[in-house]
């Protein structure tokens, strides 16, 4: 093709990103190129701008980074029947074989072999992303396209949050990032009785409270315990969903727990964790650990709860154009936002 595109990349093994010209992806025969739209960062994001120890031994240098994003089509391959230029898509970052036993029992998101697109290939913060086919989300062009554009942890939240049954239950969120900001908006929206929301970041609080949160907790200022007792709650919380990756908050999150309790775990700990796992074995819990979204019976449900009436718009508390992308990293290692949004084309 030899045109080029404006992409942000990781250029250089150290802190940072690039706004660079680079080319514009090649379409092989099961491919889509997409013309990106507006894109999300993510926490990911933030670990390889910041270049941290987990990027360091997982992003190969250079590579364009991003993963959240909507755009439309803007070429198909050869084998590509039902799409057409122009359609609205986002796309799953999960790549997977096909060829392990989870992918030929259709069970894709348990795939042993995933590899993420804007972690271990090409992103989607550039003008241009091509992915397979397989890979492309036919998006209802009715839903908004900043809505569209945070599909992917909107997916996150809610694999989680509908991982177990949460009608008329009590739910305990640690971590009110977008992700468990997301997850209170589900819960309340799928009929929780309590939802509990914690942080210590006031304006995520704020925005927990906002999205539905029967109590948004800063665990700084007062307890779990405290917080049962003014609710009436004399058996602990039925559901919990850990959404910080802080050892502190999953350890709470256990002993706050009513017997037979379920635990979705999402957050990602910085390293190893020490729990009291008697707590887990005489309160009979059952713990689950959630990696993406199930492919794709969660774009399903995620359309539909849009179809039928979930707000997500609070989330996204900030838009910027690609160029200002280092403000917008700024402003969401700050913690002070929800999503940050970064528009590449109208
Ligand atoms: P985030 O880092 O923006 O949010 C985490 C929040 O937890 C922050 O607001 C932070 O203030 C809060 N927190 C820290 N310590 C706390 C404590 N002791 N108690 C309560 N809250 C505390 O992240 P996010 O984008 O919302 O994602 C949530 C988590 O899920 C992160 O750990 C992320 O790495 C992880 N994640 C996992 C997957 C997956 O597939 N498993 C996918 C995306 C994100
Ligand atoms: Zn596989």
């Amino acid at each position: 093709m030899g045109k080029t595109m404006q992409a942000l990349v990781k250029k250089y093994p150290k802190p940072g990103l690039w706004l660079d010209e680079v080319p514009v992806p090649e379409v092989g025969i099961n491919d889509v190129l997409i013309q990106v739209h507006k894109t999300a960062i993510c926490g990911t994001d933030l670990h390889i701008w910041d270049w941290n120890a987990w990027a360091q031994k997982t992003i190969p240098v250079p590579m364009v980074v991003g993963h959240e994003f909507v755009g439309r089509v803007a070429a198909i391959g050869s084998n590509v029947f039902d799409l057409n230029v122009g359609d609205v898509v986002s796309g799953e970052g999960h790549i997977v074989c096909g060829r392990c036993r989870n992918c030929l029992a259709g069970r894709r998101h348990l795939c042993k072999d995933t590899k993420g697109v804007g972690v271990n290939r090409s992103g989607a913060f550039a003008e241009f992303i091509c992915i397979p086919v397989t890979n492309v989300w036919h998006a209802d062009p009715t839903i908004p396209m900043e809505i569209l554009s945070i599909f992917d942890p909107f997916g996150n939240a809610t694999h989680s949050t509908l991982a177990f049954p949460i009608l008329g239950e009590d739910v305990l969120i640690t971590g009110a990032g977008p992700i468990g900001i997301m997850a209170t908006a589900i819960a309340r929206h799928a009929g929780a009785r309590y939802i509990v929301t914690t942080d210590l970041n006031p304006y995520r609080l704020d925005l927990a409270k906002r999205m539905g949160a029967t109590v948004a907790l800063n665990v700084k200022e007062s307890s779990l315990a405290q917080v049962r007792a003014e609710l009436g709650m004399k058996e602990g919380f039925d559901v919990g969903l850990e959404m910080s990756g802080n050892g502190a908050a999953f350890q709470e999150m256990l002993a706050n727990m009513c017997h037979g309790g379920k635990i979705a775990l999402l957050g990602i700990p910085s390293g190893e964790l020490a729990i009291d796992w008697n707590q887990v074995i005489f309160n009979m819990l059952t713990i689950r650990g959630i990696y993406g979204r199930e492919m794709y019976e969660t774009w399903y449900l995620m359309q539909s709860l849009m179809k039928i009436g979930l707000d997500l718009s609070p989330v996204i508390t900030h838009r910027m154009p690609y160029t200002a992308f280092e403000e917008a990293f700024k402003v969401m290692g700050s913690g002070n936002s929800g999503k940050v949004l970064l528009e590449w084309a109208e």
